[in-house]
């Protein structure tokens, strides 16, 4: 079922669980991240990041999320991640997504309030959902979401979340407690205690970026203090990618059939594999 951003995220945060947000980039991770939550009775998030359209155009991959979402016997929704315009957010209103984030992270606090809080006048109009981020997620420059920017990030203010979230409106924010994009080359710990005061402070839910390399204790720690959305990119592109080179190195059949089944059982795998880490799984 094609479920709102808002009725995911909001159950997520009743419940205590955290919802994977999984950016797929093929019709095989869609097939694989679809198939991972009817196993497991999980709501999921398709979702897509704008630094992969060349790769993954908008407009070819949104009625594959749409149609897999509605066939889907599990709550899905369809999100455009990373949004970094106004018109990119605009698009993906127009082609049917459920949610849009805005990405003004980089900009000046009021500036990306107040682009911000556009986003959320024009889409909310459509019916459609908004994330927002604030403070600065850092990136490893390993593929994954985002620019290669500077790895030095800059934690979410307490009292800025409240200013920011009041004056947009977001339906949840993306927060940086020292979280990275990408593949991580040692994992990070997370500041839990400023995560706690954000949560303390707000009612909306807050979304974990960088899921692909966090560990399990500090996942945990996240989803016991109000993180209801978690973003995992390169988890799936990683695993996909070792299962393809595995098979091959095997002597599998180098036909394109056995390497898109060893992507879609990849993708479900990777998939799975966080549903039970984010404990979403028996939700739906
Ligand atoms: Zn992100």
């Amino acid at each position: 079922m094609l479920i709102p951003f808002r009725e995911i995220t909001r159950d997520a945060l009743r419940r205590r669980y955290a919802v994977g947000a999984f950016n797929c980039l093929s019709v095989e991770n869609v097939m694989g991240a679809v198939a991972a939550a009817e196993e497991l009775h999980s709501p999921i998030i398709l979702q897509l990041a704008e630094v992969q359209f060349p790769e993954a155009p908008m407009e070819l991959m949104a009625p594959v999320f749409l149609r897999a979402a509605r066939d889907a016997k599990v709550p899905v929704a369809v999100h455009l991640d990373h949004g970094r315009s106004i018109e990119t957010c605009i698009r993906a209103v127009r082609e049917g997504f459920t949610s849009v984030m805005f990405d003004g992270a980089e900009l000046p606090f009021e500036e990306n309030a107040e682009q911000t809080r556009l986003v959320v006048r024009l889409a909310h109009a459509a019916g459609v959902d908004v994330e927002a981020e604030l403070g600065r997620v850092g990136d490893t420059g390993f593929g994954g979401e985002g620019t290669a920017a500077a790895a030095a990030d800059v934690f979410t203010d307490v009292e800025e979340s409240a200013r920011f979230i009041a004056r947009t409106g977001t339906d949840a924010l993306a927060i940086a407690i020292g979280n990275l994009h990408g593949r991580y080359t040692a994992t990070p710990r997370l500041n839990i205690a400023r995560l706690r005061e954000i949560h303390a402070r707000n009612a909306v839910p807050l979304v974990l970026h960088g899921g692909s390399g966090t560990s399990e204790e500090d996942f945990k720690a996240c989803i016991r203090n109000g993180i209801c959305k978690i973003n995992v990119a390169t988890a799936i592109q990683i695993a996909a990618a070792e299962a393809v080179a595995e098979y091959l190195a095997r002597g599998g059949s180098p036909g394109y059939i056995g390497i898109k089944r060893r992507i879609i059982e990849a993708s479900q795998r990777a998939v799975a594999e966080h549903i039970q880490l984010f404990e979403s799984d028996g939700k739906a």
